[in-house]
């Protein structure tokens, strides 16, 4: 029998303070998740709390209890993020209150779809006022990602409507949809504590990838390196966790107090945090203007610091209500990815006031705020395969891999074949570089300028060496690149490391070409008897300076081989060679002898012998050779 795999869904509580959030959570549950002393004392929920429930059809529910205390938003902001659904709790006799909204709209601006509304305390009402609730709620959420949500009315003290309610979490638990499987690790951490005979332990919501027993992981920011030595979901040991599930993990390599709220472990060596958040932002409502260079409060996954608005567009204030694009500066790193949302909440009174959608962390420097606001907007319509291609095309060449994976979080490989699948190219080895084709068609032609410069200054020469080309054209452009982009064009021939235009033919006046043909005679003329370069040079019948490049050129050209500087022979003198020595194939022999088959002095044999020893012709062995 197939066993089905386990459903997991993490649902976040929401609601006013004494609403009974944590008591349905207990009644839902059996589990109570006020854990602190001060809550017991209080009889107040202050941080987070956890539960869990198993439902029929292999469905498992983690709860996130939330503080409902307007002092204690920011915790509830911690434990709403990475949740796939919302309990929101509204209770009968007091209907929507202040942290009802405050909560709902966080939930809506953190990109939450799903819920299920609970109606508490309705044994505490009469008839007429529960019906009233009801409408209240119904008017409340009408036009919202709730407004088709399931309203249950329920009392935690009777277990009226639990069963129910339980039945509508299950059927919105069976809507969630698969998490994204392309994604690397990120835990943001929600609680860290040392536990006795434990170590360190953190716990948080699983929000991508997965982490699995003995693995390595980083703490960002800061970048401390930590090993996994186990994981626990909802207080089972398990080898593995994975997106969507609550988590904890008993971690060495840190001390307890070196990671909190706020820390995200990833998989290591890929993140950066930065401090720089290009956003869409949404102002609520029931907030004032939201002036450009306003500090405010920047809540993103677990962590919080405060920034400071510049907004983009519109530029000098955001009206309630309205949406905008701005970039956040950060007073400290966060560790964050476009694509994640965020909050934001007023210096005093402390308020949220808005969120939105983090669209890029690193912006070009210094692009005028129009054309800033307009690449923003253009990220913020695009797939990721637009996205890769925006990011590619505004680099100076390109990027690497290993930085589009810094900048979405999924894996190089899913990259790769999305970025082709886009018509970008993927090249290079050791560290492959995603480049645009338009990119490599304008190198190319860049090139093909300099090369008709140089052809033109320089028309004896067979081209320019590909380095010189790289190193003052396009300083900074991995070699790869370049030879990819000069392959790309047919304009363009590149043979070993000189490139020239394809059309480029040599074009010798009349006394060149003798002199070149003079040249070429005195080396196969003298065969192994070769003659003294300076000789031959002054005899060619043209300047020294051009008989100089004349001799260069049938050398790159491999009419004469140049063993030294001094020791230059006609390739017909060595082919010779080369066929004597094959056919005595395994012979041993002596410089001696060498000298006797070939007529050559010992002066010519020791280089001739160096030579065909590199060639693989000949080896030496002690004061013998043998050929190959
Ligand atoms: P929270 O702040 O939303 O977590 O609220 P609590 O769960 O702490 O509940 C606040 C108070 O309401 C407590 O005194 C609970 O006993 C009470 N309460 C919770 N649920 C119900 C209910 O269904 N019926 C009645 N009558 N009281 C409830
Ligand atoms: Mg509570």
């Amino acid at each position: 029998m197939e066993i089905a795999p386990m459903r997991n869904i993490i649902v976040g509580t929401a609601g006013h303070i004494d609403h009974g959030k944590t008591t349905l959570v207990g009644a839902l549950t059996g589990i109570d998740t006020d854990r602190l002393a001060e809550e017991k004392r209080r009889g107040i929920s202050i941080d987070l709390g956890f539960a869990h429930l198993e439902l029929p059809a292999d469905i498992r529910i983690g709860f996130v209890d939330v503080p409902g205390h307007e002092r204690f938003v920011r915790n509830m902001l911690a434990g709403a993020t990475g949740i796939d659904a919302v309990l929101l709790v509204i209770a009968a006799d007091e209907s929507i209150k202040p942290q009802t909204r405050e909560h709902f709209e966080i939930c809506r601006l953190l990109g939450i779809t799903r819920g299920v509304v609970a109606l508490t305390k309705c044994d505490a009402v009469e008839t007429g006022l529960l019906e009233l609730a009801k409408l209240e709620a119904q008017e409340f959420l009408a036009g919202s990602f709730l407004e088709k949500a399931p309203l249950v009315p329920v009392s935690a003290l009777s277990g009226e409507g639990v069963e129910t309610l339980k039945q509508e979490l299950a059927r919105v638990a069976a809507s969630v949809p698969e998490r994204d499987a392309t994604r690397h690790l990120r835990l943001p951490i929600d609680r860290a504590f040392s536990m006795r005979g434990f170590g360190t332990v953190v716990t948080g919501t699983l929000s991508d990838g997965s982490v699995g027993v003995e693995q390595e992981v980083e703490a960002l920011p800061g970048g401390k390196r930590l090993r996994v030595r186990g994981i626990e979901v909802h207080g089972t040991s398990v080898e593995q966790a994975s997106a969507g599930q609550r988590t904890a993990l008993n971690v060495a390599g840190a001390e307890t107090s070196q990671l909190r709220r706020g820390i995200t472990l990833t998989d290591p060596g890929l993140f950066a945090a930065a401090t720089r958040a290009e956003c869409e932002v949404e102002l609520l409502a029931s907030a004032r203007p939201l002036k450009h260079a306003t500090p405010v409060h920047f809540h993103c996954g677990t962590a919080e610091t405060t920034a400071t608005v510049h907004l983009l567009e519109p530029p000098n204030a955001l009206a309630p209500g309205r949406r905008g694009l701005a970039r956040f500066s950060l007073q400290k790193p966060l560790f964050f990815l476009p694509g994640d949302r965020f909050i934001i909440r007023m210096f005093s009174p402390v308020v949220t006031i808005g969120g939105g959608v983090v669209l890029d962390a690193n912006p070009p420097e210094k692009l005028r705020r129009t054309v800033a606001a307009e690449r923003l907007r253009k990220l913020s319509e695009a797939d990721l395969a637009g996205r890769l291609g925006i990011w590619v095309r505004e680099a100076p060449y390109g990027l690497e891999l290993s930085e589009l994976v810094a900048r979405t979080g999924v894996r190089a490989d899913v990259l790769a074949g999305i970025g082709e699948s886009a018509g970008l190219s993927l090249l290079g080895e050791s560290q492959p570089c995603m480049v645009a084709p338009e990119w490599l068609k304008s190198a190319a032609e860049r090139s093909a300028k300099v090369l008709q410069a140089f052809h033109r200054a320089q028309p004896l020469q067979a081209g320019l060496a590909k380095e010189e080309l790289r190193t003052k054209e396009f300083p900074g452009v991995p070699a790869f690149l370049l030879e990819a982009a000069l392959n790309n064009s047919s304009a363009i021939a590149v043979e070993r490391d000189i490139v020239r235009l394809a059309s480029h033919r040599r074009v010798f006046q009349q006394d060149e070409q003798e002199a070149l043909t003079r040249i070429e005679e005195a080396f196969r003329r003298g065969g192994l008897q070769v003659p003294a370069k300076s000789e031959v040079l002054t005899a060619c019948g043209v300047a020294p300076h051009k008989a100089r490049t004349l001799l260069e050129i049938l050398i790159r050209d491999g009419r004469l081989a140049r063993l030294s500087d001094e020791l230059i022979f006609h390739r017909e003198a060595l082919e010779s060679v080369r066929a004597l020595l094959a056919g005595r194939q395994g012979e041993r022999f002596s410089v001696g002898d060498f000298k006797e088959w070939t007529g050559v002095s010992r002066k010519y044999a020791i280089p001739l012998l160096e030579y065909f020893d590199r060639e693989r012709v000949t080896r030496r062995q002690g004061d013998t050779r043998v050929v190959l």
